[in-house]
């Protein structure tokens, strides 16, 4: 059953409403201009402290929990958000211009995260348990019993991002796998969506309170220009920080992070194109079909998705000309949809002018815009000499363009792919007779991506065990981790070895009878043993 959340506007520090100690906003309906009520609450260093003094407080209790009872409050977390999924869409609708059916399906869609993340800490599986038994009689030196689990980092602090309001956002992946790791979470909420900020602030907040956790295993704060968030990475207690959203604000506070007196990791998600490359026998045989259902995929969530196929590549030759009409025939279909803030309005306006600027032609438009936050679908071709020789043409243009590259052959396509920066992704379209160059393609994709993708599309996108959202810079600051996926929790742990430990004094995942049935390697078998 649904209730109603009363929007207070305050900051959710442990179990208090915390009210402004520095100034208040109000959440911009980007459709019409027009604030929204209430008013949200501005807080400052002193919140920031605040918070962080209570996740240190919570840590020791909440990363000890049992392995059921994390899973048992991060399946309540799920159940709590499906309850609320009606009223979050609602709100999130009205602060991103979204469609509140979408919102839906992307609350119920981080509600399942949530439990395949739950499922992963019943299992066992992230403490990764590796026991080397004693070999007393070894030669020519005997070995000690070592035995290895992976333990929480610490509080750690989470940038929302703007364009998912709830997968990417106070409820995303970040937090489900801090919270899973056993790490409390501080999540710095963006200003573009306030209210379902709150919303989801309070279904953790009660699911931590129901659960009988301490409080300060999560807190939500807010705050004016860039103070709140240096004053969180800032913080001597943070062991961790994620960022979704731009390469400037990710690398500002990366940098930040690496110039404390104790650098903490800053898993940033940045920036990426998502290059599609179309081999000359897929393109003869499905020129059209690439370029519609790219097309397609582009246009979701008004262009604003870090997954967005935003460069297509092919080489003029049959199926060229159908590829292009295709994909301009679906442009023009598109109709001119709201985006999620004026800054990033303007932000795509200067992107598509920098586009043409760089030597690209307009070949189709979208439906024209009506509203003055409405972003119009864009079309463009350029040729690969100009894409080698225009950097800008590289990166990402957040919105509902496309770009069409125009190859004078395999090779220039090689040339091409060797040029691009990291991504989050790759799509290679090859039919059998490509096979050749799909093979001297792949290596230098893998270089270059965290995810190839082959005769689909980056979108939709699956959250699983096998799911990487990573890539070289500046898709994200440590190609190692992925963000998205069961792996993400990678991030909120480390390794802790027991050495030569008597049996009663280790950790219970540890001890030799292996009381919780865990899988582990034990001697480089593995095994529940
Ligand atoms: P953003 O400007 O990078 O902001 C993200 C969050 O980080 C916000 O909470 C912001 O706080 C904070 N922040 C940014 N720079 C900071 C700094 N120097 N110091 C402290 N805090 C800082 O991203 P956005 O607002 O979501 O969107 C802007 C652009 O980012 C888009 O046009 C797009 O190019 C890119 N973007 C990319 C992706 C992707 O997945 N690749 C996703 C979203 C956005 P304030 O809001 O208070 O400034």
């Amino acid at each position: 059953m649904s209730t109603r959340t009363n929007l207070t506007g305050e900051l959710l520090i442990g179990a208090a409403g915390v009210a402004a100690t520095a100034g208040t906003m109000k959440a911009l309906d980007p459709a019409t201009g027009e604030f929204l009520e209430p008013e949200f609450a501005f807080g400052g260093a002193a919140e920031v402290d605040r918070a962080l003094r209570l996740a240190d407080d919570a840590f020791d209790a909440y990363s000890h929990t049992s392995l059921a009872g994390r899973a048992a409050f991060l399946d309540l977390v799920a159940d709590k958000l499906e309850a609320a999924k009606d009223e979050l869409a609602a709100r999130a609708a009205l602060e991103t211009g979204l469609p509140a059916a979408q919102l839906e399906s992307e609350a119920v869609r981080t509600a399942g995260v949530f439990r395949r993340f739950a499922d992963v800490v019943r299992a066992g599986r992230l403490l990764q348990v590796s026991v080397d038994t004693a070999q007393p009689d070894r030669l020519p030196a005997a070995r000690m019993d070592h035995r290895l689990q992976k333990v929480a980092l610490g509080p750690v602090v989470v940038f929302g991002a703007s364009n998912f309001p709830i997968s990417y956002s106070v409820l995303g992946g970040d937090t489900a796998s801090a919270l899973a790791a056993g790490c409390p979470v501080v999540v710095k909420a963006h200003n573009a969506h306030p209210g379902a900020s709150e919303i989801q602030g309070r279904v953790i907040r009660q699911a931590v309170a129901e659960s009988g956790l301490p409080e300060g295993v999560f807190s939500l704060v807010r705050g004016a220009g860039n103070e709140i968030g240096e004053a969180l990475v800032d913080h001597p207690l943070v062991r961790a920080v994620t960022f979704t959203g731009s390469e400037a604000g990710g690398m500002a506070l990366y940098r930040r992070a690496q110039r404390r007196p104790d650098p903490v990791p800053v898993f940033t998600e940045m920036t990426s194109v998502n290059p599609t490359f179309v081999l000359p026998a897929a393109l003869a045989a499905r020129g059209a079909e690439i370029g519609a259902g790219l097309v397609q995929r582009a246009m979701y969530n008004v262009g604003q998705a870090c997954l967005k196929p935003a460069v297509l590549l092919a080489v003029d030759g049959p199926g060229f000309g159908e590829l292009r009409d295709a994909a301009a025939a679906e442009i023009r279909r598109a109709a001119a949809r709201t985006m999620l803030t004026p800054g990033i309005h303007d932000a795509y306006t200067r992107g598509t002018r920098r586009t043409e600027d760089g030597g690209a032609t307009l070949v189709g438009a979208g439906t024209d815009p009506v509203r003055a936050g409405d972003g119009q679908a864009l079309l463009f071709e350029v040729t690969g000499e100009r894409l080698l020789a225009e950097p800008a043409l590289r990166e990402e243009t957040f919105g509902p363009a496309v770009l069409l590259v125009r190859l004078t052959g395999v090779e220039q396509l090689f040339e091409v792919a060797r040029a691009f920066r990291g991504q989050l992704s790759a799509t290679v379209q090859a039919d059998g007779a490509d096979r050749d160059a799909a093979e001297r393609l792949l290596p230098i994709l893998e270089r270059r991506t965290g995810r190839i993708v082959f005769n689909a599309f980056s979108i939709p996108q699956e959250v699983s065990h096998a799911t990487t959202h990573g890539g070289p810079f500046p898709a994200t600051s440590d190609s190692r981790f992925t963000s998205v996926g069961m792996g993400a929790i990678e991030r909120f742990v480390r390794p802790v070895t027991y050495q030569n430990f008597p049996d009663d004094l280790l950790p219970e995942p540890l001890r030799e009878a292996n009381p919780l049935h865990l899988w582990r390697l034990v001697d480089g078998e593995p095994g529940r043993h």
